[in-house]
């Protein structure tokens, strides 16, 4: 009886690991064609102040509709396309698109906003990332403090490295943000001698923070950040208890469901347009 089931578990595990291959290899393969295919769009989210609900400042958020796949989420298809190289063209793509964007929000004088953009490691430790990302700042007309790059903590793998490729961003004018902040290894050090401008609380802190046991930590984080001299984000907020603890502590943004989801830039361009305060209570 053992060795039978052992035999059935193997088969089953060696299916579903075969489906996961196959649907690997069927995304990498779609996305080769996804760029010429027209099938990458950018959503935006607002980041809030979180006092006055005013919009200040959007995070570009890569989506994919595959006519086969459907929508693929990008935490599938971003680990991916990091693995196979495919981040370099599709990151460029990104950067490109989302400063031109703003460019022309900012040119048909609408409340001039920071974008901010999630760059993953593969491309960021690409040799000529800071050229890329100068020459498409160029070619945009984007004034560079107009834009703000989300990194995560993973850079710090290659810290001697990474501190030059942040150094040479901070002397292009644009910002470092270092997303999912709490999740990774940085260390106090570190924080403290790296070039970078705002730090990203993970949601997985900010869903904590309804419990009382637990919100302690996040406070550690903010005070953490606002001694630094850090602009604190707080990211994921989906209710007001939240937003309202978070703001007593301190933390002057959020970005989250609770003011909007990630939205098209049409969308995006009338939530600019109206410029009301979002979710006021
Ligand atoms: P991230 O940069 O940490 O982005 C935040 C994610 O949380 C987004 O998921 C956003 O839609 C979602 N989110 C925002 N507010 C809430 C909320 O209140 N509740 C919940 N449940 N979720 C919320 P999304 O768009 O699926 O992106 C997932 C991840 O994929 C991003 O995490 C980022 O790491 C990566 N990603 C997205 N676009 C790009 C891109 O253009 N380039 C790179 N390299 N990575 C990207
Ligand atoms: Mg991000
Ligand atoms: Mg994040
Ligand atoms: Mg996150």
């Amino acid at each position: 009886l053992a060795k039978g089931r052992g035999k059935n578990n193997y088969q089953y595990y060696n299916s579903s690991l075969n489906k996961r291959n196959i649907r690997k290899v069927t995304i990498e393969n779609a996305l080769r064609k996804a760029l010429e295919n027209d099938e990458l769009t950018l959503a935006y989210q607002p980041k809030i102040n979180l006092q006055s609900r005013d919009i200040d400042g959007m995070e570009a958020l890569l989506r994919w509709k595959n006519p086969e796949l459907g929508a693929v989420s990008p935490s599938e298809f971003i680990p991916i396309a990091e693995e196979t190289g495919q981040i370099i063209s599709i990151g460029k793509w990104v950067l490109k698109t989302a400063c031109k964007k703003n460019k022309e929000w900012h040119d048909k004088g609408l409340p001039k906003q920071c974008v901010s953009v999630n760059v993953s490691v593969r491309q960021f430790q690409h040799s000529d990332f800071v050229s890329t990302v100068r020459s498409i700042l160029r070619d945009t007309g984007l004034r560079p403090e107009y834009l703000e790059l989300e990194i995560t903590e993973s850079i710090m793998q290659n810290i001697k490295e990474s501190t030059e490729v942040l150094k040479g961003l901070r002397n292009l004018g644009v910002k470092i943000s270092l997303d999912d902040f709490g999740t990774g290894y940085s260390s106090l050090h570190i924080l403290r001698e790296l070039p970078i401008d705002t730090i990203k609380i993970d949601k997985s802190f900010i869903d904590d923070v309804a419990d009382s046991a637990k919100r302690s930590m996040v406070r550690t984080i903010i005070d953490l950040g606002l001694n630094l001299d850090l602009s604190v984000v707080a990211e994921g907020i989906e209710n007001e208890q939240q937003a309202r603890i978070l703001s007593d502590y301190h933390c002057k943004f959020g970005q989250g469901y609770l003011f909007s989801k990630p939205i098209y830039e049409r969308d995006f361009e009338k939530l600019l347009t109206v410029r009301t305060p979002l979710n006021v209570k």
